[in-house]
């Protein structure tokens, strides 16, 4: 739960590994700008994302697998075939136990083997069902929950370790809310029709689970109720997104002694003693309301309920690992129901995915040996220098800044760590056990693995050289703890970056990227933590209201944009993400006109001039189609706006858009000065 600031949120599909990422099958990324993208017969003062994108979006139709595609996800579907060399490689090689290839292709190939998965059914969670139907005792509530957690099946809540808010230099352990079998407390507590028939649809989907496991249909039935009543009770105690926005907030240090008062009637020391971190020194509570109440379940909730809902959460977190009509039915609730995907990805890209996740470094290091050429490092390492002195004359340039918090945002800005294309050192994975025999099972040590290490860390120095995404991921990241941008090997690609390619268009593209994870540090959330990454107060009073006033601007554009009739976007939600956006284009288009400075006139490309091509390289990346009930996930879920606002949203908001494509003060999407939004 370390928190970090991604360029976009993690796909649909709860996976015990992580996120898993949306691609597709064509390969049509062009080398260069070309105009074949757009769609020329738009007017760009109607729909400026229809007349960059319409081209791209025509020539790639959601594929029914595919409840999202854009260009992030082809980029992500390219990294993905790479990977499938790496690991059919490794998978072929055979090689020597305790090899990173041998881990690499048995964990693949345990996958692949459909016959051994589909024969051994749900044999391979059989025991830890038996055990959790065998509990007669509160006391052995908590022993599954100690187990499950150790395994990251994470019943309740997260047990994490990450850098202290407040003293960025040591690691301390973390609790933050979880138990959630859908995606949000909205989904339990909403009374729309979109979320009562998903309600329908989770029911059906646990009690076909309980059934799949050996109970008759009316057990199931109740088990499936029983569930769904405990987790609206954990729901109308979780915070909302919003509320887990505010860092103040969600910072509770306190010791053991200190938690058992807070949440009296939950045994932690027997808990903590269950996931072998019997003394964890002070821990981070997020939301002291939800862990009382969990407590408070503890006590009240009947033995009976306790075993409906740990069960439940052994089989949902499974499933997806499990036999056929386990995925099936998985997929029927999290990738149909949820989000309006028609089809299931193949089968060798889901435990691609897995592998990935599982071994990532393992992975990432034959990912990057063999796909990142080492000038890529040295032009981003040019870029993000030339954006960072870009983002300084920006802050000089403000008015709504007083002369003292500029000075530290200045320092701020100096301080902000670099990472590029993969971590300096590996992660060692010898302790790790994975064999050809069983795909849960090595989905299992994995996770176990992972635990382990996190633990590992509490009471520990921060490890500064640690990454937290591997390099064959299609994203980016800030880290307001650790001060820091980071920037996978993966996104270092068109049409993000072309290493020989236009300026125009990696500045409207990369620049935009690497200028949106800078202003990350300095927006609604990033400004609470200073340079070095500790929760404090750097800004003056005057400064955060007036911050606070132009921000406002933003919230209420976004909150007008109707997504879907009746639907509209979440400025609130949203703010921090769409300042990035907005940022990092004011950003990067200053870094560029710095980079052209001494460059005589530059040619046209397609009849483009070099500032349309900026903004059209800009708007490319965010070319997408996707489907209604994903508008509608996304809205209520993901803190970035949907591909046609992050267009839309910005772009009008600043002037030499305008300029660039001639469009009028009677086109519809203009602005008039005085209603525009600029921060950075
Ligand atoms: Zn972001």
């Amino acid at each position: 739960m370390q928190k970090i600031y991604l360029m976009l949120a993690c796909a649909a599909g709860i996976v015990v590994g992580g996120c898993q990422s949306k691609p597709s099958e064509k390969e049509l990324i062009k080398p260069v700008f070309s105009a074949e993208d757009m769609d020329l017969s738009v007017n760009p003062g109607d729909n400026f994302y229809k007349y960059a994108n319409g081209g791209w979006m025509k020539q790639h139709p959601l594929p029914d697998d595919k409840s999202r595609f854009g260009s992030f996800d082809l980029l992500a579907e390219q990294s993905k075939e790479k990977v499938k060399t790496i690991i059919e490689k490794a998978a072929a090689e055979k090689g020597a136990e305790g090899t990173l290839a041998q881990k690499i292709g048995d964990f693949y190939n345990s996958g692949m083997d459909i016959e051994a998965v589909n024969k051994a059914g749900y044999a391979p969670i059989q025991a830890l069902l038996n055990q959790i139907d065998a509990i007669d005792s509160k006391a052995e509530v908590v022993t599954l929950i100690s187990l499950l957690q150790k395994q990251q099946l994470t019943p309740l809540f997260y047990f994490y370790a990450s850098a202290d808010q407040k003293n960025s230099e040591m690691t301390i352990a973390g609790i933050y809310q979880s138990g959630l079998g859908m995606p949000d407390r909205d989904y339990y507590l909403n009374d729309d029709d979109a979320s009562v028939k998903l309600r329908e649809a989770y029911i059906a989907y646990l009690t076909k689970l309980f059934t799949l496991s050996g109970s008759a249909e009316d057990v199931a039935g109740s088990l499936a109720q029983s569930t769904m009543a405990f987790e609206t009770r954990l729901a109308k105690a979780s915070n909302t997104r919003l509320q887990n926005r505010d860092p103040h907030a969600t910072y509770n240090k306190v010791s053991v002694d200190e938690l058992a008062l807070m949440a009296p009637a939950f045994p932690w020391v027997a808990y903590l003693e269950g996931i072998e971190v019997p003394a964890p020194g002070d821990i981070n509570v997020s939301q002291p309301a939800f862990i009382k109440e969990v407590a408070n379940m503890y006590e009240t909730e009947s033995m009976d309920s306790w075993k409906a809902f740990l069960s439940s959460v052994v089989l949902r977190k499974t499933a997806s690992y499990l036999s056929d009509d386990f995925v099936n039915a998985n997929f029927a609730f999290y990738g149909e129901a949820l989000s309006g995907q028609k089809a299931m990805e193949p089968r060798w890209k889901r435990v691609l995915d897995t592998t990935s996740g599982a071994l990532g470094e393992a992975v990432g290091q034959l990912f990057v040996a063999e796909y990142f050429p080492p000038a890529a490092k040295q032009r981003m390492d040019k870029l993000v220098e030339n954006l960072r002195i870009a983002f300084g004359q920006r802050i000089d340039q403000l008015d709504w800044m007083s002369d003292e918090t500029k000075l530290a945002a200045h320092e701020k800005l100096a301080a902000i760590r670099v990472k590029i294309g993969y971590p300096d050192k590996w992660r060692d994975y010898s302790a790790l056990e994975i064999t050809a025999d069983s795909y849960l099972s090595n989905v299992l040590a994995s996770n176990r693995f992972d635990f382990k290490h996190d633990m590992s860390k509490i009471g520990q120095p921060v490890d500064k050289e640690e990454w937290h995404m591997t390099p064959q991921t299609v994203n980016a990241y800030y880290s307001p703890v650790g001060n820091e941008v980071v920037f996978p090997a993966a996104i270092l690609q068109p049409p993000f970056f072309y290493l020989d390619g236009d300026d125009a268009v990696n500045y409207g593209a990369i620049g935009v990227v690497i200028g949106h994870e800078m202003t990350h540090g300095f927006d609604d959330q990033g400004r609470l933590y200073g340079k070095d990454g500790n929760l404090e107060t750097w800004w003056t009073e005057d400064d955060s209201e007036r911050f606070n006033t132009k921000t406002k601007v933003l919230v209420d554009q976004f909150n007008q944009i109707e997504v879907l009739p009746g639907t509209f976007a979440d400025g609130e939600l949203s703010l921090g993400e769409n300042i990035a956006d907005l940022g990092g284009l004011a950003i990067s288009y200053q870094a560029y006109q710095n980079a052209k400075k001494d460059k005589s006139e530059i040619a046209q490309i397609d009849g483009f001039t070099d500032e349309q091509r900026f903004f059209l390289g800009y708007s490319r990346v965010w070319a997408q189609n996707i489907r209604d009930k994903e508008i509608l996930r996304r809205t209520k879920t993901d803190v970035h706006s949907l591909g046609i606002n992050r267009v839309n949203g910005p772009l009008p908001n600043i002037e030499e858009f305008y300029a660039a494509f001639n469009i009028s003060d009677k086109a519809p999407i203009y602005i008039a000065p005085v209603d525009r939004a600029s921060i950075w």
